[in-house]
């Protein structure tokens, strides 16, 4: 795996229909999802500053957290073969040690290590008594945070940012993105840009929270709207309704979307627009990727 991001800039593609023109709205698509085959989009963004950190510091291995379809796993998995890391991963939920997914079983084959946790141990991710008992029962591993998502990561992010304006000669009014731990969305705002960003999870309401959190240290970040009712069910649900309209946005801009994240986002930016709540904007929707979970039909 290449970190200097031979793949970079990214394709920036405009997409025209009779919707976004009778709203006065430019939209863009910006092609992370081209990044890397395995690293998919924001999770390359996001890992590249850990990754850099992780050979400077020294370290042998990474150890990081995520659900058994995790993209972040399976993108640390092969970031981690890639560039000869040994590769940890704390799995949420101890059911699927039995019932290995699709993302598990990559995960194994690039030599990642699986550890299965409760869902309630799980919830400790992110504390310092049960990240200190790790840095011992696994030999001073790198931690990298669930999702990729830390404040190395806003800066990868926003490296994205100034690739666009780059790319448009101007800043958009908004950069559009699907919200799993608000990470990507933090990063964009880091970088002084206005999100609309689309939970992909049930009651998301606290990735809010959170992504002021990742901002505390910002001075003047970019605003945030924020929208929690495109989630079809919760993380990884989706229904009839939202698989049709993957299907249909593919066959009208030959573009592959996949129904965890970004299906639900644009399926969001377009309603919003047809309701009349978003006129006259240029947006950039962001195609964070995500593909190896496409569902198999
Ligand atoms: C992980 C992921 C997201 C969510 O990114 P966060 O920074 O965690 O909010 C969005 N889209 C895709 C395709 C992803 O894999």
């Amino acid at each position: 795996m290449d970190l200097t991001g031979s793949s970079l800039p990214t394709p920036l593609q405009e997409l025209s229909n009779e919707l976004t023109r009778n709203a006065g709205i430019r939209l863009y698509i910006k092609r992370d999802d081209l990044i890397h085959p395995y690293v998919s989009g924001n999770k390359w963004r996001k890992l590249k500053y850990s990754l850099l950190a992780a050979r400077e510091s020294g370290a042998t291995t990474l150890l990081t957290f995520g659900g058994a379809f995790s993209n972040h796993l399976y993108a640390v998995a092969a970031a981690g073969a890639a560039l000869e890391f040994e590769t940890i991963g704390m799995v949420r939920g101890e059911d699927y040690a039995l019932n290995e997914t699709h993302t598990l079983q990559f995960c194994r084959e690039r030599g990642m290590k699986l550890h299965f946790i409760s869902r309630e141990k799980y919830r400790l991710r992110t504390s310092a008594n049960f990240l200190s008992e790790l840095e011992t029962q696994f030999d001073k591993p790198f931690i990298i945070p669930e999702g990729g998502t830390s404040d190395l990561a806003l800066k990868g992010v926003g490296e994205m940012v100034e690739e666009v304006k780059n790319q448009l000669g101007f800043q958009p009014d908004y950069f559009a993105v699907a919200a799993g731990t608000g990470g990507t969305a933090a990063g964009i705002m880091a970088a002084h840009a206005d999100v609309l960003a689309f939970s992909a999870l049930k009651g998301g309401g606290f990735l809010q929270k959170d992504i002021t959190k990742l901002l505390t240290d910002v001075p003047d970040y970019g605003r945030l709207t924020f929208y929690t009712d495109y989630h079809f069910g919760g993380y990884a649900r989706w229904n009839e309704h939202l698989l049709a309209f993957m299907d249909k946005f593919k066959e009208e801009n030959q573009i592959q979307l996949e129904q965890v994240y970004t299906a639900k986002m644009f399926y969001g930016l377009f309603d919003l627009i047809e309701k009349g709540n978003l006129t006259n904007a240029t947006i950039v929707a962001v195609h964070t990727g995500g593909l190896q979970g496409l569902l198999r039909r």
